[in-house]
């Protein structure tokens, strides 16, 4: 391998498509090919590289760089990027990018699978069948929710939030949001055509049969929905969310759920992942959880592979990265 390359950090094993991109481009090294590399492993590994090539299992911060003057680009392999310091990354004059659009639909898709099988109790129905506690059609058996005709409130009318409003055609319902920035580009027009209403964060939490969030982990979404919020909704009322962990506060989550405050819940994200077997929320049979799926499709992963590591070979060849989230570091 030519030692002019420039040297990627590449923190995981990541599908091979993305690998193939950075292949006679850049002088690659895998980490770690199987499980997470520890913090104090990657700031070790990172030493002399051009770029990092994380995913959001793994927190980049001001340390991490400091001990890698020579890293230009933080590529990251995922949408959302609160594991990276992106403050701390344009203090150094350090790239980051992230891989948008590519993984909407799936996740997406994901939402929606979520939300079906808590409303029809698709889980609980499962165990149920698979204990042998299946003795005969009851009238009266573990009945959910409807979907048709009901009030979906989406909090986060961005990629994913406005694609998770078009499927709600479908099935008949309203679609009410909360975004409190004016909507951008196709989500503007994905309300108007599924005649979506915007509506206050309050308003929103009490007029919906569903709760599907799609914002961003930042400082003014973490605990979004914690017990002021879970105290306005229905108590036939659905929460789903494939955002970000912390934008849901679980002791709260757990306290709405055990009481009948809240109907029903499906987190892919957790606060602390991976969510271990015996917190209390695991142990509420109307709580439907996925170990963090929503872009998890072969298709969607290659794509997100392939983003990633064309950011980085982009910035690292001196042109701006396609996705590039701190625009202020490009000095053109
Ligand atoms: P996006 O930027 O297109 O949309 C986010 C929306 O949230 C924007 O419209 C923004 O204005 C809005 N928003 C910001 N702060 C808000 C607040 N305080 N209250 C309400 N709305 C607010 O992002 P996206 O591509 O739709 O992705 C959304 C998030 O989903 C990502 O940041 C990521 O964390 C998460 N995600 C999770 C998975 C998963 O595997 N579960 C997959 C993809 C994305």
């Amino acid at each position: 391998m030519s030692t002019t390359l420039p040297k990627i950090l590449v923190t995981r094993k990541i599908p091979a498509a993305g690998l193939a991109c950075l292949d006679g481009k850049a002088n690659y090294r895998i980490l770690r090919t199987q499980g997470v590399p520890s913090y104090d492993e990657v700031k070790a590994a990172v030493r002399g590289a051009d770029a990092i090539l994380p995913l959001l299992t793994e927190r980049i911060d001001g340390d991490i760089l400091d001990n890698a003057p020579t890293v230009k680009v933080v590529a990251n392999m995922a949408v959302g990027f609160d594991n990276v310091d992106v403050a701390a990354a344009t203090a150094r004059g350090v790239m980051v990018t992230n891989t948008p659009g590519v993984l909407t639909e799936t996740t997406a898709d994901f939402a929606w699978a979520l939300l079906m099988a808590a409303a029809r109790r698709v889980v609980e129905g499962d165990r149920f069948t698979r204990d042998g506690r299946w003795k005969t059609w009851e009238p009266e058996g573990l009945l959910g929710q409807d979907l048709y005709g009901a009030t979906l409130g989406i909090i986060g009318f961005g990629r994913i939030g406005s694609a998770v409003a078009r499927r709600a055609v479908g099935f008949d319902m309203d679609v009410i949001y909360y975004n409190p920035s004016p909507l951008k580009g196709e989500a503007r027009q994905v309300a108007e055509d599924v005649g979506a209403r915007s509506a206050d964060f309050e308003e929103l939490m009490r007029e919906s049969d569903f709760i599907s969030v799609h914002v961003p982990l930042t400082a003014d979404t973490r605990h979004l929905i914690g017990e002021g919020a879970l105290a306005l909704v229905k108590p036939t009322a659905v929460l789903v969310n494939t955002s970000r962990g912390p934008v849901v506060d679980p002791a709260a989550l757990y306290q709405a759920l055990s009481s009948g405050g809240l109907w029903a819940a499906a987190l892919d994200v957790f606060e602390k992942e991976p969510v271990v077997p015996d917190d209390p929320l695991l142990s509420l049979p109307n709580l439907v959880v996925a170990p963090h799926l929503g872009s998890a499709s072969v298709t969607t992963r290659n794509r997100m592979a392939v983003m990633a590591a064309e950011n980085a070979l982009a910035a690292l060849a001196g042109h701006r990265p396609p996705n590039l989230v701190n625009g202020d570091v490009w000095k053109g």
